[in-house]
């Protein structure tokens, strides 16, 4: 392997990996990266066994060693956010002002979670027997497997990373195949940051190789996961079969209520900002528009008008509005959902075909679906690229009911005036997280994130309710003797 690869971080050594992987700009597929080690399933095992034996100095260590090292990592990444969103939108495809906003996002989880080190609390209570105390305090798991998928490479990795050194585990991280260079990139930072060796392992390589080996292998207490529901169910079956902690965050089918009662604009910002920013590839983007009636007309013509003036363009271009998609593959599926929908009996509203811009890449137009029903696979499947759909309803009921039906509950929206029905929305929305009059993407860094039915198994990521995930409840008993 040449000097040129950017290797895995195990054990506190750069390590060559069995292959190597390029790393392809989707906005210019002649433009690469760079050369990324693939751990085979042997470098695998050896950075579980790197974090397993730094576990127990790490873990009884101060918490000013954790706070430091975190507050480090996050000033920076801070720092560095334009060069580090750059890199990011070159190899995810995100615009330049998304990609620094993400560094910037993951900057500030790290941070708050430096503070969270400080903050992490327990609890003492009489017991019910005389002379007795009961002291109930977090510890650390042990070792953490991270898995990560393509679509935020900073902000997910951070927000798994973070919290699990803050309350004193060890990190085995195996990023997604398609954006291994964001990841080499925080590892780097890390590896300066003062931990010991073997407290944050990054290794690379492919889901069937490196994910399994996490999932399977005994050492490994816990996993966080965030990816397909196919592979997250897969995942949950290998690690519910040892019985090992773990957290899932999968798909969606988001859906934006729009009432008459809106305001125009406002929801038709929700609905292009929530649907098509960051190429459609968030797991939280709205898909499916419930219109009611009287708006309805005035909606789709107004979010047509929008996507006509959004520009499609190479990532780091000034100006571009929205990037290319992810790769070939991505984009296939993207095309194939259209063309599905209008076979079912949609009609193509806007846009959705693919495009060509001065450089070879996965562009394509956002896509506006109408005359959609529930049943079509458009509703009721995750397409994950710039593709929504519109259905028509009577009213408020109406749309409720067809929010909720979905096999998924991550994020769900409504833009109106009325009180009433935002009220009775946040109460009756299926999902664990719900916007009023704001785009159904597009969530805080302090707090919880996540959601129900299909798209979510096990406690919330970040904020304080991250600690559920990564600390284990001990409940203490003494007597004075
Ligand atoms: P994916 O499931 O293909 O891959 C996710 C990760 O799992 C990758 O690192 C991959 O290498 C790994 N993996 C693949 N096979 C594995 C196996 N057998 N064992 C262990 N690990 C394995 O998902 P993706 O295409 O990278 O990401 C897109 C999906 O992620 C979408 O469905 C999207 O909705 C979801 N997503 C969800 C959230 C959320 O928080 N709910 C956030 C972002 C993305």
């Amino acid at each position: 392997m040449s000097e040129s690869v950017f290797r895995n971080y195990i054990g506190g050594k750069w390590l060559a990996g069995e292959d190597t992987q390029a790393n392809v700009n989707p906005s210019d597929t002649r433009d690469v990266i760079g050369e990324y080690a693939q751990a085979g399933q042997a470098q695998a095992e050896s950075a579980i066994a790197a974090a397993r034996a730094a576990f127990p100095a790490w873990s009884a260590g101060g918490i000013q060693a954790r706070h430091d090292a975190l507050d480090r990592i996050g000033n920076e990444l801070h720092a560095r956010r334009e060069e580090l969103g750059a890199l990011l939108s070159r190899e995810e495809g995100k615009t330049l002002p998304e990609g620094i906003g993400e560094v910037g996002r993951a900057a500030m989880i790290f941070k708050f979670f430096a503070g969270e080190v400080l903050r992490t609390g327990g609890e003492v209570l009489p017991s019910v027997r005389p002379g007795v105390s009961v002291d109930i305090v977090r510890q650390p798991l042990g070792v953490i497997g991270l898995i990560a998928p393509w679509n935020f490479p900073m902000a997910i990795p951070a927000w798994k990373i973070a919290p699990a050194l803050a309350y004193g585990n060890c990190v085995v991280f195996k990023p997604a195949e398609l954006v291994p260079g964001c990841a080499w990139a925080l590892a780097e930072i890390i590896s300066r940051a003062g931990l010991p060796a073997g407290v944050f392992n990054l290794v690379m390589g492919r889901g069937s190789v490196v994910g399994e080996a996490i999932a399977q292998h005994p050492g490994v207490t816990a996993v966080s996961f965030t990816g397909s529901v196919a592979t997250g169910r897969h995942l949950l079956a290998a690690t519910a079969a040892r019985q090992a902690k773990v957290q899932l965050e999968m798909g969606g089918k988001n859906p934006l209520i729009v009432l008459d009662d809106a305001d125009l604009d406002i929801a038709v910002n929700c609905a292009v900002q929530g649907a098509y920013f960051s190429t459609g590839q968030r797991c939280t983007a709205s898909s499916r528009f419930i219109v009611t009636d009287g708006i309805h007309d005035r909606f789709v013509t107004a979010v047509r008008a929008k996507l006509q003036g959004l520009r499609v363009d190479h990532a780091l271009k000034a100006g571009a509005d929205i990037g290319p998609v992810v790769d070939a593959k991505q984009l296939a599926q993207n095309l194939e959902y259209v063309d599905i929908a209008v076979r079912e009996g949609a009609t193509l509203a806007f846009g959705g075909q693919a495009l060509e811009r001065e450089t070879p890449g996965f562009y394509q137009m956002p896509a506006l679906l109408t005359d959609t029903t529930p049943g079509m696979r458009i509703n009721r499947e995750e397409v994950f690229g710039p593709v929504a759909s519109v259905m028509r309803v009577r009213d408020y009921d109406e749309a409720l009911a067809m929010a909720n039906d979905t096999e998924f509950g991550l994020a769900s929206g409504i833009c109106t005036t009325s009180l009433k029905h935002a009220t009775h929305f946040r109460q009756h929305a299926e999902a664990g997280m719900v916007m009023v009059n704001l785009p159904t993407a597009g969530v805080d860094y302090h707090v919880p994130f996540g959601g129900r039915k299909a798209s979510s198994y096990g406690p919330r990521e970040q904020g304080s309710y991250a600690r559920e995930f990564y600390t284990t409840v001990k409940t203490a008993y003494t007597s004075a003797g």
